[in-house]
């Protein structure tokens, strides 16, 4: 989904070619309107549009890489804010003034780079590159099955490695087992997994199975993650790095797998870049999306709140000045939402004045940065931003064990979400689960115990749901799920399946004792249950169905039935 940067860095050339192809035709516009001025045929707003365009450019100009024509535009903005200011026609001494300005500017636009570029080849370009609106990444469930959770492993142990590779495979990643270390080099070669589970005794060796990773890992650029299993358990073999020793306890594994294969799964960070001049709010687009974020363009002030709403965004990078409504009116209006009271916003604007700059933050910016700025400062300040952001979001409302969504918030999201499917009439389900039994699991093992229960259902719920899905823990063993677009049918298909996949999962206790946990799940759908509340009430009851019809089950709520 993220361009490469060879790409992307192609793609801000055409942009800047595209900035200088459509100069000319910005600056006759600021001279026509000017023209009108003099000639005592326009009106206030005339010289708003005067002032607008021209405060643009000195922006714009700076940012792709025309110093001399953003001086000159700043020259230019200084005169216009002197005669608005004084509410009189222009003095001839001022008409002269400006009018020189106006000839330097057309002199540094129409100068020498322009002769280079107004062919038709590169106009043909210009008009190929449709400024990107929307990019969205969607996940479906099949796609979580992708090169980034196929794991191999290699064990002679036919039943051991069958064993593993379902309960792996519970956790929605994809195992291709081997039986012997010949072969092993050439098929990661082919394909590199996400990572590689390794026997470490074998016929050819007591410690053959590191050996042969050494060897492979010499032949990589970069290197491999290993894990290594084994019945041995003297100090040799648990000197490797990531060492487990046999039975394996699928938890702490898979928390291993998840950790080095985190990287790739992260949420890449969604920046909302909110500007009037779409070439420099593309160009900056363009710079995070080489840095790997996801952006929305908006350029009209007015389709701000939209894009909250459908884009959620983690960020938003403002303009400060853009007609109708300003960026410093429109970060208040925004703050004034309980929704989006601690969305960071960062002012990106041309804006010198350190007592402007202390405005926009009082009226609720977080950082102030001036234009042009240098892409890697972009690209830090807000990475930085919204790390800062999600951790403290995650405080707020995440819970502790699991990481999941906690009861406030995830009752929160199903608000919006049955509001989404009304105004998009699309379906949505919601589903409650709750461990079968769990007092007993408590009772028997342990409380300790019965915690890793619990993390290793939530786990298994974020591997096998979509990116698209909530989930959150709803209370102590319940856990509550949102599926948008998905109908009743749809979501009760995959919560079977996970439903399946979690009882197969082996628990580990105290002494290597092994057990097994089943859950529970009640699903309600929108637009049958209408109403949020009506919807969790409907999936609670459903729950409920599925406990007295003996567990280890899922009941759909029906109007009848329930
Ligand atoms: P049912 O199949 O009817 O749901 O039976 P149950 O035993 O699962 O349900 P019950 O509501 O009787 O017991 C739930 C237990 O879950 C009681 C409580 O001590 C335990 N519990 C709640 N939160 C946690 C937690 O965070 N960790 C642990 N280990 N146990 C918890
Ligand atoms: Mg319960
Ligand atoms: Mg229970």
């Amino acid at each position: 989904m993220v361009s490469s940067p060879d790409c992307v860095r192609e793609q801000l050339k055409i942009l800047q070619k595209e900035y200088q192809q459509q100069l000319p035709s910005q600056i006759l516009q600021i001279s026509e309107i000017w023209q009108k001025l003099v000639c005592k045929q326009g009106q206030v707003d005339d010289w708003k549009k005067l002032h607008c365009l021209i405060h643009r450019m000195v922006g714009s100009g700076a940012t792709f890489g025309m110093s001399q024509l953003s001086d000159t535009a700043r020259r230019m903005e200084g005169y216009i804010t002197d005669m608005m200011a004084m509410k009189s026609h222009p003095t001839a001494a001022q008409q002269a003034l400006i009018n020189t300005v106006l000839d330097e500017l057309k002199q540094v636009a129409i100068g020498p780079q322009w002769q280079v570029i107004g062919g038709i080849e590169e106009r043909h370009i210009s008009e190929k590159i449709q400024p990107f609106k929307k990019i969205f990444i969607e996940e479906k469930y099949q796609e979580n099955i992708n090169s980034k959770n196929v794991i191999f492993l290699i064990e002679d142990d036919q039943c051991q490695a069958k064993d593993l590779a379902v309960q792996l495979s519970c956790f929605g990643y994809t195992i291709r087992t081997f039986k012997a270390l010949k072969g092993l080099e050439k098929a990661i070669e082919v394909m590199s997994p996400a990572a590689v589970i390794m026997d470490i005794m074998w016929p050819e060796g007591q410690m053959a199975g590191t050996e042969i990773i050494r060897e492979i890992q010499e032949s990589l650029n970069s290197p491999l993650p290993v894990l290594f299993i084994s019945a041995r358990d003297d100090l040799q073999a648990r000197l490797q790095a990531a060492y487990f020793h046999k039975p394996v306890d699928i938890g702490s594994l898979i928390d291993k797998l998840d950790s080095l294969t985190a990287h790739e799964t992260r949420d890449p960070h969604r920046i909302l870049i909110v500007d009037d001049e779409s070439i420099l709010a593309n160009y900056h687009a363009k710079i995070l999306l080489k840095a790997g974020m996801v952006t929305e363009v908006v350029t009209d002030p007015m389709q701000v709140m939209q894009s909250l709403v459908y884009f959620k965004p983690e960020l938003i990078l403002m303009d400060m000045y853009m007609p109708g409504c300003n960026g410093l009116e429109l970060a208040s209006v925004i703050r004034q939402q309980d929704a989006y009271v601690s969305i960071p916003i960062v002012f990106l604007s041309v804006e010198t004045d350190v007592e402007q700059q202390l405005t926009a933050m009082h009226l609720g910016g977080d950082e102030f940065l001036t234009k042009p700025i240098e892409p890697q400062h972009l690209i830090a300040e807000v990475k930085s931003r919204v790390e800062r952001s999600r951790i403290v979001s995650s405080f707020m409302e995440r819970d502790s064990l699991t990481g999941l969504l906690n009861h406030t918030k995830i009752k929160e999201r199903l608000s919006i979400e049955v509001t989404r499917a009304k105004r998009q009439q699309s379906p949505m389900s919601f589903a409650m689960i709750d461990i079968d039994c769990f007092k007993g699991v408590n009772d028997i093992f342990g409380h300790s115990i019965g915690d890793r229960v619990i993390e290793s259902l939530s786990r298994l719920l974020k591997q096998r749901l979509r990116k698209t899905d909530i989930i959150g823990r709803y209370g102590g063993e319940e856990f509550a799920v949102i599926l948008p677009d998905t109908d009743a049918k749809g979501a009760a298909k995959v919560l079977n399946e996970i439903r399946e996949g979690f009882a197969k999962v082996r628990q580990l206790a105290q002494d290597n004792h092994e057990f097994s946990v089943t859950f529970s799940c009640g699903v309600a759908a929108f637009p049958e249950y209408g109403e949020a509340n009506i919807l969790n009430e409907a999936a609670d009851k459903a729950l409920y169905q599925a406990k007295r019809s003996g567990r280890n089950q899922l009941a759909e709520a029906s109007r009848s039935g329930c």
